[in-house]
Parts: C-alpha cells; sequence; structure tokens
C-alpha cells in the first residue's frame, strides 16, 4: 500500500523541525505534527548558545565537544542574522581549577573542531580597581574564548519554514495520539479524529519521547530519560559591553551571565532532576537565589530576587546513562531505531540545539535502507530561510536605505528576526500601518500569523520575537483582542 507520507514526525522542537527540512530536502513527503506551538518546550528555554560545551571536556566527551565545534562554523554561516559569534570571559579562580588546568581545557576546544570564522582563546589580566570593571577587584586574571548565541526559538520556526519551502506539511497544536503497525506502514490517530498513514515515525518528542512509545505506541523500550529541570533569569543589566561571563561555581558547575537584548543580562543556568509534566516546569525561589548567590560571589553590583524582571524553565531530556550527578549526565544523543521487522520507528533521546543539525542528518542516514528514494545530505552547505547574507552590518545598512521611511532600529530588529525574508514580511508595510504595542505593528503580526504558524499573543511575543520583555499586561490584552479580530 502506498503510504500517505515517507515520515510522520511527532515534535515541532529543533530536533523535529531539523529532521523535517532534511528530510523535505531529500525529496521525502514530510507530515510534522506538534501539540502546541513550535519550540514551545525545551526549544525556546535553553541558554542560547551554539556552544562546544567547554564544561563538557571535564567529562572527556570529546567526540560531541568536537561535533559541536564543527557546528558552531556552519550555523554561523547558515543563518548569521539569528546566530552571532560571542565572546566569553572566564575569571580565574585559583582555589576552583588550576590555571594549566583550563589552559589546556581552551587548546583543546581551540583545536577539537573546525575554527575558520571565530578567534581563539586567550589568557588576560582582568581590570582590578578600575570603576568599570563589574567584577570585584580581586579577579586579577582571566581566559577569553568564543562560541555563538542563538535566538532558539527563530532557530526552530526557521528549520519548519525551510521544511514547508520544501514541500513538507507541518501542523501545530495537533497532538499525536497514537498509532499501530499495519504491515511495512503505520496507521496514526492525530488529533481532530484525524487519520493519516506513513512509513516511518520519527519521535521527536523531546521530554515526551517515552511517553510516545510507551502510551502512544505500546511498544517495549530499555531506553529511557534523565528529565533534568534548568532555569534561567533575566535582570536589568549588570555589565556593560557585548562579552558574555562564564563564571565557576565551588559545586563545580558553571553560570552564564550574558547579555540580552541590549538592556539585559540573561544568567543561567540550574541542574535540578525533574519529575512530573514537562509542560508545567517552573523555576523555583531555591533556584532564583541560587543564581543571585552565584552572581554575587563574582560582581560588584549586588542582584537579588526582587531585580529579576523575567524567568523561564526548561527540561533538558537527556539520555539515561546511568550517571548519578545531573549535571554530568551526557548531554549527546542516542538515535534509537526499532528494527524488529515492523515499520521502523526512530526515537531521539538527547541532543543539544548546537548539533540538531548533524543529528538530523545522522537520524535520516540511518533510514536510508527504509526510504531508498531519498536524496544525500545536502544541510551542511545549505543557507537557512532569510540567512544568505555575508555581512550582516552591510546588509542592515543596505536594509536602511531600501527602507528610508522605517525607523533604523526597527530595520535592524527586523533584519535579525527575518534576514534576507524581510521584505516579504515588509510587503504589507504601509506609512499609516497600526501599531498593535511597543515594536509591533500590523503587518508584522500578519505576516506571522500567515507565514509563522503564529496564532498566540505568547507566540508572538515570546518565541517569534522577544517583544514580550517590555509589554505591559495591557499591550498583551490589545494583541490578543486583535488576533481574534484577525484569525
Ligand atoms: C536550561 C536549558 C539550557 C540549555 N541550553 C542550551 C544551549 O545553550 N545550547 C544548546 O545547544 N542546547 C541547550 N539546551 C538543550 C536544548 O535546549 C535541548 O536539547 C533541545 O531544545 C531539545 O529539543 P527537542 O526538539 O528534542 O525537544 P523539544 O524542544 O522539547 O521539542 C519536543 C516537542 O514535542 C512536542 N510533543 C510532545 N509530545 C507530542 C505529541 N504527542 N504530539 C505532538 N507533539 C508533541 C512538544 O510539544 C515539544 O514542542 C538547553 C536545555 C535546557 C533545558
Amino acid at each position: 500500500m502506498d503510504a500517505d507520507y515517507d515520515l510522520l514526525i511527532i515534535g515541532g522542537g529543533i530536533n523535529g523541525t531539523g529532521i523535517a527540512r532534511d528530510a523535505a530536502g531529500r525529496g521525502l513527503s514530510v507530515l510534522l505534527v506538534e501539540m502546541d506551538d513550535l519550540a514551545s518546550a525545551t526549544s525556546s528555554k535553553s541558554t542560547k548558545l551554539i556552544h562546544g560545551g567547554l564544561r563538557y571536556l571535564e567529562y572527556y566527551e570529546f567526540m560531541l565537544v568536537r561535533k559541536a565545534l564543527n557546528e558552531r562554523e556552519i550555523l554561523l554561516k547558515a543563518a548569521p542574522h539569528i546566530v552571532q559569534p560571542l565572546k566569553f570571559i572566564l575569571p580565574h579562580e585559583a582555589h576552583l581549577r588550576p590555571k594549566w588546568m583550563i589552559r589546556l581545557g581552551l587548546f583543546l576546544y581551540d583545536h577539537l573542531g573546525k575554527r575558520e570564522r571565530l578567534p581563539g582563546s586567550k589568557q588576560i589580566r582582568l581590570e582590578g580597581n578600575d570603576p568599570d570593571n563589574p567584577l570585584y577587584p580581586r579577579f586579577t586574571d582571566g581566559f577569553t574564548y568564543y562560541d555563538c548565541t542563538v535566538d532558539d526559538s527563530r532557530l526552530v520556526v526557521l528549520n519548519a519554514l525551510g521544511a514547508k519551502d520544501r514541500g513538507a506539511s507541518i501542523l501545530t497544536r495537533t497532538k499525536f495520539i497514537s498509532a499501530r503497525n499495519e504491515g511495512d506502514h503505520w496507521r496514526a490517530n492525530i488529533a481532530s479524529g484525524r487519520e493519516i498513514t506513513a512509513k516511518v515515525i520519527v519521535n521527536a518528542a523531546g521530554p515526551w519521547v517515552v511517553d510516545i512509545i510507551d502510551d502512544g505506541l505500546s511498544l517495549p523500550t530499555q531506553n529511557r530519560l534523565r528529565l533534568v529541570k534548568g532555569s534561567h533569569i533575566i535582570v536589568p543589566k549588570l555589565f556593560d559591553g557585548k562579552d558574555a561571563y562564564i563564571l565557576q561555581n565551588k559545586d563545580g558547575r558553571i553560570i552564564f551571565a550574558i547579555p540580552y537584548r541590549r538592556n539585559y543580562t540573561l544568567i543561567g543556568t540550574t541542574d535540578v532532576p525533574f519529575e512530573g509534566d514537562p509542560a508545567l516546569v517552573r523555576i523555583s525561589t531555591e533556584e532564583i537565589d541560587y543564581l543571585c548567590h552565584h552572581i554575587n560571589a563574582y560582581f560588584r553590583k549586588t542582584l537579588t530576587p526582587d531585580d529579576v524582571i523575567s524567568h523561564y524553565a526548561g527540561v533538558r531530556p537527556l539520555f539515561d546513562d546511568a550517571t548519578e550527578k545531573a549535571s554530568a549526565v551526557t548531554r549527546d544523543y542516542v538515535l534509537a531505531l526499532r528494527e524488529d521487522g515492523g515499520a521502523p520507528l526512530l526515537s531521539i533521546f538527547g541532543g543539544k540545539i548546537t548539533t540538531y543539525r548533524e543529528l538530523a542528518e545522522e537520524a535520516l542516514n540511518k533510514l536510508s535502507d527504509h526510504l531508498p528514494h531519498m536524496g544525500v545530505n545536502w544541510t551542511a552547505q545549505a543557507r537557512l530561510p532569510g540567512g544568505a547574507i555575508s555581512d550582516m552590518d552591510d546588509f542592515i545598512q543596505a536594509q536602511q536605505m531600501q527602507y528610508p521611511d522605517i525607523e533604523p532600529a526597527l530595520i535592524t530588529r527586523y533584519a535579525h528576526r527575518y534576514g534576507t525574508r524581510m521584505d516579504a514580511m515588509l510587503k504589507a508595510w504601509r506609512k499609516d500601518a497600526h501599531l498593535i504595542g511597543p515594536g509591533l505593528y500590523d503587518y508584522e503580526a500578519t505576516y506571522l500569523i500567515n507565514q509563522e504558524w503564529a496564532t498566540t499573543p505568547e507566540d508572538i511575543l515570546w518565541r517569534r520575537t522577544k517583544l514580550g520583555l517590555t509589554w505591559s499586561e495591557d499591550d498583551v490584552q490589545s494583541l490578543e483582542g486583535w488576533l481574534k479580530s484577525h484569525i
């Protein structure tokens, strides 16, 4: 029998959408179902780094670090509008890790993977008593190295757009309910009583991956997840400049303090074992205290929980490698393919935002015997939607000249959100456009509804843009009212 689709993908996080884009580009017919919004779970709750993971070297995860370091360069090129280099300052704390150990770690970090665009690491003198130095003067030595920062939820949306451009069907707010094996294919029930057939199911449900196998498919599996909560706080900016800080803690963990959206600092993260419904994960007061306490050990400006203007928490769906400590569980992924003669099921355990592209490639290569008509690897050289930009500054300047009637700051924001697709978004621009709330005009909201699957204020304010940080309750209500009359 001819199935409706080659692939049914469950989950619209980074891994599901990454696989959908790759598969559609190989000529496969793809349906992706996401029960909520794209990136509504873990993929919008990250530290927003495309990084090798300096810390993982201590756990001898050389292969993972190498893979991730290589991906930094690929993603910088594929999506320069949403991925930018970020310099990290690591203040030296002699009693936590000796200098030779950090030097060795950074040497490996510089050389394990391909590094074309990002500068190498350095040992530096910190500014001691200089009044502009945000750190306590006792920190006299440090190191610098580079990774990248990314708008995580937009990376997911770009992958979904890339999949759609190549013919994939992406259904948000559509839950996968169950499926049964019928000969060489699956018959699946999805929300609203719809039934579809697919040759292969890819289970990219993140923290719910085991629930899909246990409850939705009623299949046995030995693989388990370790759910580890991680939380972040956002505070008014703690320091000037564009560089981020990586801070060592006595418990062996590290905390990042990252410049965020010009006026803020993003601080995270924690590692707390998690049980329960991942959709209900929330930061605890203990985590807020922990993050403030840790920051106060380094920065002169005292941070209290009252300074926190926003926060978020997510659940890492880590592959359970039986490690005791939550922060030490492997961050690498495992692709589990069921091949017992029935229709194939590929389940994704673990993975990082950073490694999603490689994960998708590996996932499809694993399925090649079952889908022999699929094309070859292609994503390493391809740009993500809007990403065909060689120099971001030149691009922004050209856009400001092309749209002289639009405020330059707005053009800069659009450039970083839509890249070369901002022309499509601005097609409906008018001088008398309606301002729905701070920074959001009706033409942009309409584009997000029509092209990017947005349906709620949260989709628009937190995942397609980050305007939510500065919006009041009244502003959100205005948007809600506007959406009711426009969807
Ligand atoms: C605190 C924290 C910080 C992190 N920082 C970084 C970082 O800086 N860099 C980095 O590279 N990685 C980071 N990560 C890791 C990264 O965020 C995750 O590994 C990644 O987002 C997982 O993506 P996913 O697609 O597997 O899962 P998810 O994003 O959770 O997506 C799974 C999707 O499946 C959907 N779903 C579930 N069940 C169903 C169903 N029945 N039907 C339909 N849809 C369903 C869910 O709604 C969800 O949207 C961090 C993680 C956390 C928690």
